[in-house]
């Protein structure tokens, strides 16, 4: 990573900390690797999102049913994906710092002893590469033995595959059609670094879309238009996001086209999201294996197949890192004494920011001005996540909003409450954000005005 990247990821994940985005987890206790709490904003963010790809994926769609499998599951499904014995990444121990690294990470990470060496290039001596399986053994009773074993979901995926039956009957759909799950996801990454990018647990946001083996390839294109759009509607542009169109031979076995799409994070430009043709392989397994039918029959042609199945799946996590990579900026400006000061703005698109509106009384020891503030926060309330402010100067209130990334904010000035200009009685000063523009609106179209700019 050049310096000037290093020093902005820098920046980002200490306001992430400083602004109640995202802590280490267990920080008091010295934290735990890989593994990192969401704060108050971090929390708002990443439910925005979550709530945004539900109401586009499952909402507004009427071919595509959500369901919410637990964490646990019998060992039986992790032997029948393959996930107990090749979900692995390969690694190599170093005798002489004691590190285990992945082996295709090596030549992208410092040397812990000598940070100036990639651990591939150093003079540390390192074993043979060795598989190490990622899923986080645990046990389910009072006893920990064998027949008691079982994992902590490293995808949630499989979850929809052994319920593809109950799904289908239940929700009386027919194919093409998908089943869509959120939920956390543990992986014991040997080497989890740059910050959420690569995490120990995370959430995933994945669909299952299962098709007749005919339609796969186009409605994997179909897919791939539809999450470029998804998250240019979250302010992440086209331009930065990298598809790269897995080639033969470095896809999954069982895949038969896969796209990944990158996006430009400072660190380099790494996977946000897969989109992946399974063909029918994971129904099959588990047909296979349990012995329960996981075909489909389709009343028109009367035939019986095994559905085909198309996966994009999103990491939450690193999507939230993406948003907040894409919004952080500093910038240079006037102050309205006419000094040079700098901004620390998140420019996230309204639909995600953790906070849409800040709400403002101009002074705090003037009850008439903290009294009608309180009830624009009540009327704003219902609709969107609100912030009210009384403490300090005004223009320090804008500048918090600003690095928390809210959008508007909302002042009640003497002209509100009529006491100065009487014919804006009844008028507040919004504030934008991106713009610093202040315009005098009528609070009776406040809201309408507000629900149009954000959603
Ligand atoms: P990588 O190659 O980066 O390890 P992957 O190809 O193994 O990722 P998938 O199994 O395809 O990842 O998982 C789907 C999505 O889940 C990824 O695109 C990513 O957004 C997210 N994800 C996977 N592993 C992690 C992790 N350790 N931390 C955070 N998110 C992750």
């Amino acid at each position: 990573m050049n310096k000037n990247h290093e020093t902005r990821m820098e920046k980002i994940v200490s306001l992430c900390k400083r602004r109640g985005f995202i802590f280490p987890s267990s920080e008091i206790y010295g934290g735990l690797n890989g593994v990192w709490d969401y704060g108050p904003m971090g929390v708002e963010l990443k439910k925005n999102l979550k709530d945004f790809w539900w109401r586009r994926i499952v909402r507004e769609r009427d071919d595509i049913v959500g369901m919410d499998g637990a964490i646990l599951m019998n060992r039986a499904v992790w032997q029948a994906s393959g996930h107990e014995t090749t979900f692995s990444d390969p690694m190599i121990d170093c005798k002489t710092c004691q590190g285990r690294f992945r082996v295709d990470q090596i030549h992208a990470l410092p040397c812990p002893q000598k940070p100036s060496k990639m651990v591939a290039s150093c003079e540390g001596e390192k074993t043979e590469p060795r598989d190490f399986n990622l899923m986080f053994s645990t046990h389910v009773g009072p006893m920990a033995d064998e027949a008691n074993k079982t994992y902590l979901r490293p995808e949630t995926a499989q979850a929809i595959f052994v319920q593809f039956r109950n799904v289908l009957e239940t929700s009386r759909q027919k194919l093409p059609f998908g089943i869509a799950q959120i939920g956390k996801a543990f992986r014991n990454e040997i080497n989890p670094r740059n910050f959420i990018f690569r995490s120990r647990e995370f959430e995933q946001m994945e669909v299952e879309y299962f098709c007749h083996p005919r339609e796969g390839f186009s409605l994997l294109d179909t897919w791939l238009e539809e999450r470029l759009r998804f998250y240019e509607d979250i302010g992440i542009p086209r331009s930065k996001i990298h598809v790269h169109d897995i080639p033969d031979g470095e896809r999954a076995f069982y895949s038969l086209k896969t796209y990944d799409l990158e996006y430009e994070f400072p660190f380099g430009t790494q996977e946000l999201e897969g989109i992946a043709y399974r063909s029918d392989y994971d129904l099959t397994e588990h047909m296979t294996k349990s012995g329960k039918p996981l075909d489909y029959f389709e009343e028109t042609t009367k035939e019986k197949f095994i559905p085909h199945v198309i996966e994009p799946s999103a990491g939450a996590d690193r999507t939230v890192l993406a948003l907040l990579c894409e919004a952080f900026e500093e910038e240079e400006i006037f102050s309205e004494q006419g000094e040079r000061e700098e901004r620390l703005v998140l420019r996230f698109h309204p639909r995600i920011a953790p906070i849409k509106v800040g709400i403002f009384p101009l002074l705090k020891n003037k009850p008439a001005l903290v009294q009608k503030a309180h009830e624009v926060k009540q009327m704003l309330r219902p609709h969107f996540s609100v912030f009210y402010d009384e403490a300090g100067a005004i223009g320090r209130r804008y500048r918090r909003q600003d690095e928390i990334g809210t959008p508007f904010c909302v002042t009640i000035d003497f002209e509100t409450i009529g006491e100065s200009s009487p014919h804006l009685q009844e008028t507040v000063t919004l504030r934008e954000r991106d713009s610093m523009k202040q315009r005098r609106l009528p609070l009776q179209e406040l809201l309408s005005y507000l629900q149009e700019q954000i959603f």
